[in-house]
């Protein structure tokens, strides 16, 4: 079969945020042959909706949710390296590479989404990112024509960032498939004080365990539902910066990441505004998680993004910091 395409479809279905809009088409190809062609048809690739945000009414997207499977490429005593296709559900990978023995991605249980998308914003959670585990990007690219294979160090992965969010690859480069190096021996990081405060580290061995762990803290936290995770990324801020933020809030919490910057928890800066539970129309900000916003049933899309604008505009006033959105605004 030819990959199928809708015509004028409900993003209800398609999109994590709940919001009533509609796609002019939505094209879902089966397999990597039928990518190319069907991209060019599409302005825009989704993997699962859980990162985005449509900013109304859009034109067609591609969907990668047909694009399954994996392969083994390379196994040894000690670790094992796996090619997984786009479209597969990225905590369903999670249980499968556990119950295979394939260890390293435990912290990451539960995170929304699909594989391919895994790789766009280097996906993070509780003290683990995907960076260290990926080798590989495969995938089409729309203008030069061709399918290319970028290996991890090619890819820019940052905090919450990729080349794949640049303007030369984003929508123009379709992931079909990551490969990822696993490992055979269960090593558990277990410093992020959510973790640490359920798990002895004295007592832990069991990956399932952790697994679980991490699942029931992230369910306590948030539905999957009705929202699009943290809509703004932590800014990370240089010695000098941190230094005048903390002239005027000297109790900011900072956490170093990489040699010289410090991840500066934007939920903070949110909620010492006194913005948890601010409504603006059907979109308000979550009563115990700050920087994450939600519809509560009645939102349209420009009251989610008043709200983002709202609390970008309060947290620049009042702190000297512009806030930037994790969440991909797609736009009409
Ligand atoms: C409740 C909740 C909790 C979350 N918690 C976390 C968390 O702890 N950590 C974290 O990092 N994220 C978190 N997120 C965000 C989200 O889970 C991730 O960003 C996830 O990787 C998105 O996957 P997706 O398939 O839904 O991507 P989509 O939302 O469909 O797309 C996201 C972006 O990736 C691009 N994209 C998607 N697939 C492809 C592809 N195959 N090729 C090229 N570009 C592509 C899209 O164009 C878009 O820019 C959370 C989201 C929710 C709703």
């Amino acid at each position: 079969m030819f990959g199928s395409a809708c015509v004028k479809v409900s993003l209800a279905n398609y999109h994590t945020f709940g919001l009533q809009v509609y796609a002019a088409r939505l094209l879902f190809p089966q397999n990597e042959a039928e990518v190319p062609t069907l991209a060019e048809q599409a302005t825009y690739v989704i993997g699962e909706g859980s990162n985005i945000l449509p900013t109304g009414n859009l034109p067609a997207l591609l969907t990668t949710r047909g694009l399954l499977g994996f392969q083994i490429l390379r196994e040894s005593h000690t670790e094992v390296e796996v090619e997984v296709a786009a479209g597969e559900n990225w905590d369903g990978w999670v249980r499968y590479a556990l119950h295979r023995g394939w260890y390293g991605l435990e912290n990451l249980a539960a995170i929304p989404g699909s594989v391919g998308a895994a790789a766009v914003q280097n996906i993070g959670a509780y003290g683990v990112e995907l960076a260290p585990f990926l080798v590989s990007v495969y995938g089409w690219h729309k203008e030069r024509k061709a399918w290319l294979t970028l290996p991890a160090e090619a890819c820019a992965l940052g905090y919450r960032t990729s080349i794949f969010q640049t303007p030369e690859w984003r929508d123009q480069f379709i992931i079909t498939r990551l490969r990822l190096r696993l490992q055979r021996r269960f090593v558990p990081v277990l410093d992020y004080p959510d973790v640490a405060a359920r798990i002895n580290p004295k007592k832990q061995h069991d990956p399932w365990h952790l697994y679980q762990t991490v699942r029931r803290i992230r369910s306590e936290k948030l539905p999957n539902k009705g929202n699009a995770g943290s809509f703004f990324k932590n800014p990370l801020l240089g010695q000098t910066e941190l230094a005048r933020l903390r002239q005027k809030a000297p109790d900011v919490p900072a956490f170093p990441y990489g040699a010289e910057s410090y991840k500066v928890p934007a939920a903070w800066l949110i909620d010492k505004l006194g913005l948890k539970g601010y409504r603006i129309g059907g979109a308000m900000v979550h009563p115990r998680q700050p920087l994450v916003l939600v519809n509560t049933g009645t939102a349209t899309p420009q009251d989610v993004l008043a709200l983002a604008t709202y609390i970008q505009a309060r947290v620049q006033e009042a702190w000297g910091i512009q806030l930037e959105p994790e969440v991909r605004l797609l736009h009409p």
